[in-house]
């Protein structure tokens, strides 16, 4: 079943071809120079919206927080100075006055507060009888309906023009990404809701700049609008989410290479079938690397164990039942005993050499 909302299709002045959209700028205003700077540097790449943080949410305390009200003058001076549009987080009512008061054009709601639908609820009150573009990032845990949620009392308070904003998922599990993508949510999300675009935020999954683009091109190529990007002039002295960000000139470069593909309509429907499957691999794949990086870990505290109490690595009793009881288990999940006997014996190859590693 597909949701009916209100929307009206947001229009960004600017540049021409508007698909995919791109939000970029620092996580957080730092100084009116970082601010002024980078957005004259962005202006000159295909982006259509400018992003900065006054209010940061924090998730401990004795961090930076933001530089606040002192900052929405310097996104002013954007707005001025350049063509791009400016976005920036607002998680309460005073916030929305505020940045109301200086022209912020968008506004966005962060994944600390989707998660929150007191707080949505507030933002939506605020936000009665305004005619404002909203972006709303999904929540924190991977849950659809608290996504959807936010965004219908957004859409009940009157707000046409919403933008959803894919950041990835947190976990309590180690994965190699600051916030796992589980890309079937924000594809259930466009099943549910067939007009609402949606951006992916690579920078927030990722965490750090090495997968920013695998990311943003796996999202284009799942059709989704557009991305939003982190950018700073000096990333190595950003006050939040440094490792993350990248120089607009490390974005253009990064824009360039991705292929934007366009498709006819005919076709568009078999690669999509086809790209979505290939994502689910994707994704498991990402998954198995995980496994493999913690199966290892173990296997390394295990020849800590055996070195301080002097017995050998390799244990024959032990391997003979393991490879017995996973041909088993995986004879049952249609696994042939030919490629589970090769799995496992690369597996337990590699086990050793990080165990005699350690206790040599
Ligand atoms: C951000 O965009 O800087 C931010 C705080 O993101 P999120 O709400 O996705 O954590
Ligand atoms: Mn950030």
């Amino acid at each position: 079943m597909t949701i009916k909302l209100n929307l009206e299709e947001v229009s960004l002045s600017g540049i021409a071809g508007k698909r995919p959209i791109i939000v970029s700028g620092p996580c957080s205003a730092e100084s009116e120079y970082q601010v002024v700077e980078t957005a004259k540097q962005l202006e000159k790449l295909n982006v259509h919206v400018y992003r900065a943080g006054i209010w940061k949410p924090r998730t401990r305390p004795g961090t930076f927080e933001g530089r606040g009200t002192v900052a929405l003058p310097w996104l002013q001076r954007v707005k001025k100075e350049t063509r791009l549009l400016i976005t920036t987080e607002v998680a309460n009512r005073q916030h929305i006055r505020e940045a109301l008061k200086y022209g912020v054009d968008i506004l966005w709601i962060g994944a600390r507060t989707t998660a929150n639908p007191f707080a949505v609820q507030e933002l939506a009150d605020a936000l009665h009888g305004l005619d404002i573009p909203v972006f709303i990032k999904n929540p924190i845990n991977p849950d659809i309906e608290l996504w959807i949620g936010a965004i219908e009392r957004i859409n009940r308070a009157g707000i046409k023009k919403i933008i959803a904003i894919h950041r990835g998922f947190s976990s309590y599990r180690n994965s190699h990404f600051r916030n796992n993508p589980q890309w079937e949510i924000p594809i259930e999300l466009k099943r549910r809701i067939p007009e609402l675009p949606i951006l992916t935020d690579p920078s927030h999954i990722c965490g750090t700049k090495e997968f920013i683009f695998e990311i943003s091109q796996r999202a284009m190529d799942l059709n989704f609008d557009g991305l939003f990007i982190e950018s700073h002039i000096n990333p190595e002295e950003a006050l939040s989410d440094k490792n993350q960000q990248i120089t607009p000139k490390e974005l253009g470069k990064l824009l360039n290479r991705i292929v934007f593909r366009s498709l006819t309509i005919t076709d568009s429907k078999l690669i999509n079938i086809l790209t979505k499957l290939r994502t689910q691999i994707d994704q498991y794949d990402d998954e198995l690397l995980d496994i493999f990086e913690q199966r290892m870990n173990i296997s390394e505290t295990i020849g800590k164990f055996k070195k301080e109490n002097n017995i050998t690595i390799f244990q024959p009793g032990r391997w003979e039942e393991i490879v017995e009881n996973r041909i088993k288990q995986g004879e049952k999940k249609g696994l042939s005993t030919e490629f589970i006997t090769k799995v496992f014996k690369a597996i337990h190859q590699e086990s050793i050499n990080r165990q005699n590693r350690v206790m040599n």
